[in-house]
C-alpha cells in the first residue's frame, strides 16, 4: 500500500478542484447565556439585532472589497465595543471595586502572531490596542497600567471612566452586593464580544474583547484575553472566539483545544488513502465534500462544548474553517450572533430554537 501513496498524492495534486481562496466568511458574538423571549420586548430585541446587523456588515465590507481577516475582526468588533448594550468597552460590567478593566485579545491564523491587553482602564477600544501589540510583536499580553503606558506611547485613543460605565451595569453591580448574588445571578448573560474571520487571501483571525464577570475581584482575568483559551487562529485548522463562564474555558483551553483537534484530524484524513482518493474526486464532490467538513467542524466544536458542560460551565463558541464555513456551538439558551459569507449568507440571531 505505501508505493501508491506518493503516486496517488501526485493525481491529487494534478486533479484536485480549484483553489476556494476567493471564499471569505465572518461570524460573530456578543455574549450567551439566559436569553429568553418572553424577558425581551420587541424593542429590546430589535436593538440587538441592528447592533449585530452593524458590527456584521462592518466586517464583511472588509471581507468582500478584498480586505484582511485581521482587518475585519478588528472592525466588527470596534462596533460592538461602541454599543452598550454588550460587556466590552462602552458599557462593561463592573469589578467589585466599581471600576470597568478590559481584556481584549486578537490572532492572526497566517502567522499566528497575537496581541492581548488584561486591566485596562482608559482604553476606548481594547481590540485595537491588542493588534498594536500584535502588531508591535515583541510580547503577547501585556496587563494594566504597563499596557496603558505602551498604548500612550502608540497613540491608541482613550476615554474618560465615564465612557465605560452605564447605569444598567452599575445597578447589576449594586445587586450582586445587595442580595450577595453572583455574576451569573446578575447578569444571567456573558455580553462578551468576538468575531472570526476567512479573508479572499485564505487566511484566518479572531478577536474577543470583553469587561469580564460582574464583581471580578482580585485582578481576576477570564478566557477571552488568554490566546488559547478565549480566542484562536490557525490557517491551518479554524479561527475560535468564546463567550461563557472564563474559568471553564480556560481549564479546558477550549480555542485551542478545537484547532488542534481539527488540525490532527485533517492531517491524518489528507495522509489517509481515501482522503487522496476523495480529493481526486475534485469539484463534482466539492459540495459533499464541504457538508460533510463543516459537520465534523461542528461535531468538534459541540463534543468541546461538552466538556466545559461537564466541568460546571457554560457559554458557547464562534467559528470560522480554511474553508468558510462560519459556525456556532453553546449550550445557553441564547447566544448573540451573526454570520454572513461570499456564499450568500447574512444572518444574526439570538435564541438557540433560531
Ligand atoms: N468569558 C468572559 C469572562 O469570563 C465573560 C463573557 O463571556 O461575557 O470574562
Amino acid at each position: 500500500m505505501t508505493i501508491f501513496r506518493p503516486l496517488l498524492a501526485a493525481f491529487a495534486i494534478l486533479f484536485a478542484s480549484p483553489s476556494v481562496a476567493q471564499d471569505w466568511s465572518i461570524a460573530i458574538h456578543g455574549g450567551a447565556g439566559t436569553l429568553d423571549r418572553d424577558k425581551m420586548t420587541p424593542e429590546m430585541e430589535a436593538e440587538y439585532r441592528a447592533a449585530l446587523q452593524r458590527a456584521l456588515d462592518a466586517g464583511e465590507t472588509i471581507l468582500r472589497n478584498g480586505g484582511s481577516a485581521v482587518e475585519a475582526v478588528r472592525s466588527a468588533i470596534v462596533v460592538l465595543e461602541n454599543e452598550p448594550r454588550f460587556n466590552a468597552g462602552r458599557g462593561a460590567v463592573f469589578t467589585w471595586e466599581g471600576e470597568n478593566e478590559l481584556d481584549a485579545a486578537i490572532m492572526d491564523g497566517r502567522d499566528r502572531s497575537a496581541g492581548a491587553v488584561t486591566g485596562v482602564k482608559t482604553i476606548k477600544n481594547p481590540i485595537l490596542l491588542a493588534d498594536a501589540v500584535r502588531h508591535d510583536g515583541r510580547h503577547v499580553f501585556l496587563s494594566g497600567a504597563g499596557a496603558e503606558e505602551f498604548a500612550a506611547q502608540r497613540g491608541i485613543e482613550t476615554a474618560p471612566p465615564e465612557w465605560f460605565a452605564t447605569e444598567a451595569r452599575r445597578n447589576a453591580l449594586d445587586r450582586m452586593k445587595a442580595n450577595n448574588l453572583s455574576a451569573l445571578d446578575v447578569d444571567l448573560k456573558f455580553g462578551t464580544v468576538g468575531a472570526v474571520a476567512l479573508d479572499q487571501s485564505g487566511n484566518l483571525a479572531a478577536g474577543t474583547s470583553t469587561g469580564g464577570m460582574t464583581g471580578k475581584r482580585w485582578g481576576r482575568i477570564g478566557d477571552a484575553p488568554v490566546i488559547g483559551a478565549g480566542t484562536y487562529a490557525d490557517n491551518r485548522s479554524c479561527a475560535i472566539s468564546t463567550t461563557g463562564w472564563g474559568e471553564f474555558f480556560i481549564r479546558v483551553g477550549v480555542a485551542h483545544e478545537i484547532c488542534t483537534r481539527l488540525r490532527i484530524g485533517k492531517e491524518s484524513e489528507s495522509r489517509s488513502v481515501r482522503g487522496v482518493l476523495r480529493s481526486l474526486t475534485g469539484q463534482r464532490d466539492r459540495e459533499a465534500r464541504r457538508a460533510r467538513e463543516a459537520q465534523h467542524a461542528q461535531a468538534i466544536a459541540d463534543a468541546v462544548m461538552s466538556e466545559v458542560a461537564e466541568l460546571g460551565g457554560d457559554g458557547g463558541v464562534i467559528l470560522v474553517t480554511p474553508e468558510g464555513d462560519a459556525l456556532f456551538s453553546f449550550n445557553t439558551s441564547g447566544m448573540y450572533r451573526g454570520r454572513a459569507s461570499s456564499s450568500g449568507i447574512n444572518e444574526v440571531a439570538i435564541f438557540a430554537e433560531e
